[in-house]
Protein backbone atom coordinates (compact mmCIF):
# COMPACT_ATOMS: atom_id res chain seq x y z
CA UNK A 1 0.00 0.00 0.00
CA UNK A 2 1.14 3.28 -0.75
CA UNK A 3 1.39 6.15 1.73
CA UNK A 4 -1.21 8.22 -0.28
CA UNK A 5 -3.70 5.29 -0.29
CA UNK A 6 -2.47 5.13 3.40
CA UNK A 7 -3.69 8.37 3.66
CA UNK A 8 -7.29 8.06 1.68
CA UNK A 9 -7.97 5.63 3.86
CA UNK A 10 -7.34 7.41 7.27
CA UNK A 11 -9.88 9.96 5.83
CA UNK A 12 -12.19 7.31 5.20
CA UNK A 13 -12.10 6.10 8.47
CA UNK A 14 -12.72 9.54 10.06
CA UNK A 15 -15.99 10.00 7.69
CA UNK A 16 -17.63 7.19 9.03
CA UNK A 17 -16.27 8.02 12.70
CA UNK A 18 -18.11 11.44 12.11
CA UNK A 19 -21.11 9.97 10.59
CA UNK A 20 -21.46 7.54 13.46
CA UNK A 21 -21.53 9.76 16.46
CA UNK A 22 -24.51 12.11 14.10
CA UNK A 23 -25.98 8.93 14.22
CA UNK A 24 -25.69 8.73 17.87
CA UNK A 25 -26.66 11.95 18.61
CA UNK A 26 -29.85 11.40 16.50
CA UNK A 27 -29.89 8.30 18.35
CA UNK A 28 -30.14 10.00 21.69
CA UNK A 29 -32.38 12.60 20.53
CA UNK A 30 -34.93 10.25 19.49
CA UNK A 31 -34.33 8.18 22.34
CA UNK A 32 -35.26 11.28 24.82
CA UNK A 33 -38.08 12.19 23.24
CA UNK A 34 -39.14 9.28 23.71
CA UNK A 35 -38.72 8.68 27.07
CA UNK A 36 -40.27 12.23 27.34
CA UNK A 37 -43.63 11.35 25.49
CA UNK A 38 -43.73 7.74 27.33
CA UNK A 39 -43.78 9.17 31.23
CA UNK A 40 -45.92 12.18 30.13
CA UNK A 41 -48.43 9.40 27.96
CA UNK A 42 -48.83 8.20 31.38
CA UNK A 43 -49.71 11.40 32.84
CA UNK A 44 -53.57 12.10 33.06
CA UNK A 45 -54.99 15.68 33.38
CA UNK A 46 -56.11 16.26 37.06
CA UNK A 47 -59.59 18.01 35.97
CA UNK A 48 -60.72 14.66 34.02
CA UNK A 49 -57.97 12.28 34.22
CA UNK A 50 -57.56 11.45 30.55
CA UNK A 51 -54.09 10.95 29.06
CA UNK A 52 -52.51 13.85 27.92
CA UNK A 53 -51.66 14.01 24.40
CA UNK A 54 -48.26 14.85 23.03
CA UNK A 55 -48.04 17.99 20.50
CA UNK A 56 -45.61 20.56 19.58
CA UNK A 57 -47.00 24.20 19.03
CA UNK A 58 -44.42 26.38 17.69
CA UNK A 59 -41.87 23.84 18.30
CA UNK A 60 -42.26 23.88 21.50
CA UNK A 61 -42.93 20.51 23.08
CA UNK A 62 -46.43 20.22 24.95
CA UNK A 63 -48.67 17.92 26.37
CA UNK A 64 -52.31 18.81 25.94
CA UNK A 65 -55.78 17.53 27.66
CA UNK A 66 -57.90 16.03 24.91
CA UNK A 67 -60.62 17.69 27.04
CA UNK A 68 -58.85 20.91 26.82
CA UNK A 69 -58.12 21.35 30.11
CA UNK A 70 -54.78 22.74 29.81
CA UNK A 71 -51.29 22.04 28.31
CA UNK A 72 -47.85 20.78 30.14
CA UNK A 73 -44.93 22.16 29.15
CA UNK A 74 -41.21 20.44 30.50
CA UNK A 75 -39.13 22.61 32.73
CA UNK A 76 -36.34 22.92 30.27
CA UNK A 77 -38.59 23.62 27.44
CA UNK A 78 -39.92 26.06 29.59
CA UNK A 79 -36.67 27.65 30.20
CA UNK A 80 -36.05 27.99 26.36
CA UNK A 81 -38.97 29.33 25.44
CA UNK A 82 -38.63 32.53 28.39
CA UNK A 83 -35.03 33.04 27.37
CA UNK A 84 -36.51 33.55 23.89
CA UNK A 85 -39.00 35.77 25.15
CA UNK A 86 -36.62 38.33 26.91
ZN1 LIG B 1 -58.75 17.45 31.28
Amino acid sequence: MTSDNKDRLGSKLHDVEAAREDQWARQRDADLLEKMRERMSKTACPHCKQFLVAKSEAGVPLHVCPAGHGAWIDAPALKAVLKEQK
